[in-house]
């Protein structure tokens, strides 16, 4: 593993619980966030530079400084809604801060990159589960900045030699099982935390986006992986690339999918109260069922999901919406 990582969007909800994971094996962490959506007080594990990463020279300066042997890249806008209202936002933050980190990378000699991809890269599959090796034909803005930042780390590797894990996540879901950091995003768009703010009454009725899919329960099916695992895959990425094994495009998800309902009752079983719920329209940019296949993960990396209990990763979510803590572990 390398000893000094720089995480840029280490601030935020993926990055903060992947900086205590780090910090844990050993590693020294350098966060880079501007804070445009993460949290200064999720930086507990080191360091934070606050900087944009458009900016060259703050980035290369953060790199020599605390002389940086391989980045993890989680810092992007990631709500699929806004990109498609607001697409130039997008391209010219996700890629322009890929191509300003590639640049500062190759100018100070840093060889080794983690990149946060999405299976929005594929769009909508034309088969279930998804592998690695299926067309990527991203359906919105965000997926397709995303996929162009895949393209970029594979032609930086064969003009400048970097090496790269691009890591496609399914749902991220889930927080810190001892309360340390969690989910926070503002606005709050993702399924797990509304449905717990309905049920506390923090928040108003769930919208069910879709009750007509061609799924058994008509609401639409994802695959959601603790973001702990998530992190243990990203330690293992590096690991990966430090041991000289080549760059991988790899999934990361549990393999097993859940509806919207099958979410919703978790969260009852797991708060005892009930979700008050409203049948909405579909939500545009929505494919049907997004489930992972997580064997190239296992056999590249040794990876698999620890946690596959819907209830457990509702349950670590559940104290950040106004729960009690409810189940152990
Ligand atoms: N969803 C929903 N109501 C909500 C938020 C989400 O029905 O208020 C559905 C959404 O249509 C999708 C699933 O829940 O099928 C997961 O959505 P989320 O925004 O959490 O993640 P995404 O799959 O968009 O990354």
């Amino acid at each position: 593993m390398p000893r000094r990582v720089l995480v840029t969007g280490g601030a935020g909800y993926i990055g903060s619980h992947c900086c205590k994971a780090l910090a844990r094996a050993g590693a020294e962490v350098v966060v880079y966030d501007n804070l445009s959506r993460g949290h200064a007080d999720a930086v507990k594990w080191g360091p934070l530079v606050e900087g944009d990463l458009r900016d060259r020279v703050t980035l290369e300066a953060a790199l020599r400084a605390h002389r940086i042997e391989a980045v993890i890249h989680f810092a992007a806008l990631a709500y699929v809604g806004e990109s498609v209202g607001a697409p130039e936002t997008y391209y010219d933050n996700n890629l322009g801060g890929m191509i300003a980190l590639l640049e500062a990378m190759e100018a100070v000699g840093v060889g080794r990159i983690v990149f946060s991809s999405s299976c929005a890269t594929y769009g909508t599959p034309a088969q279930l589960p998804i592998t690695e090796d299926m067309v990527q034909a991203p359906i919105n803005p965000y997926g397709r900045t995303k996929l162009a930042c895949e393209w970029m780390l594979r032609d930086a590797a064969v003009a400048h030699g970097i090496e790269f894990a691009a890591l496609r996540y399914f749902n991220a879901a889930g927080a810190d099982p001892e309360g340390e950091i969690g989910e926070r995003h503002d606005p709050e768009t993702h399924l797990i935390p509304l449905a717990l703010m309905a049920a506390s009454g923090e928040a108003g009725p769930l919208r069910i986006f879709g009750t007509d899919y061609p799924t058994p329960d008509g609401t639409c099916i994802r695959d959601y992986i603790h973001v702990d695992d998530l992190a243990e895959a990203h330690l293992r990425a590096l690991d990966h690339l430090a041991a000289g094994r080549g760059s991988v495009a790899l999934n990361l998800g549990t393999g097993r999918g859940s509806s919207v309902r099958e979410v919703i009752a978790a969260v009852e079983r797991v708060t005892g109260r009930p979700v008050p719920v409203i049948a909405e329209a579909r939500r545009a940019g929505d494919p049907a069922e997004l489930t992972a296949d997580p064997s190239k993960a296992r056999e590249t990396l040794g990876f698999a999901a620890r946690y596959t209990d819907l209830d457990q990763i509702v349950a670590h979510a559940a104290p950040w919406f106004g729960h009690a803590r409810a189940l152990a572990g």
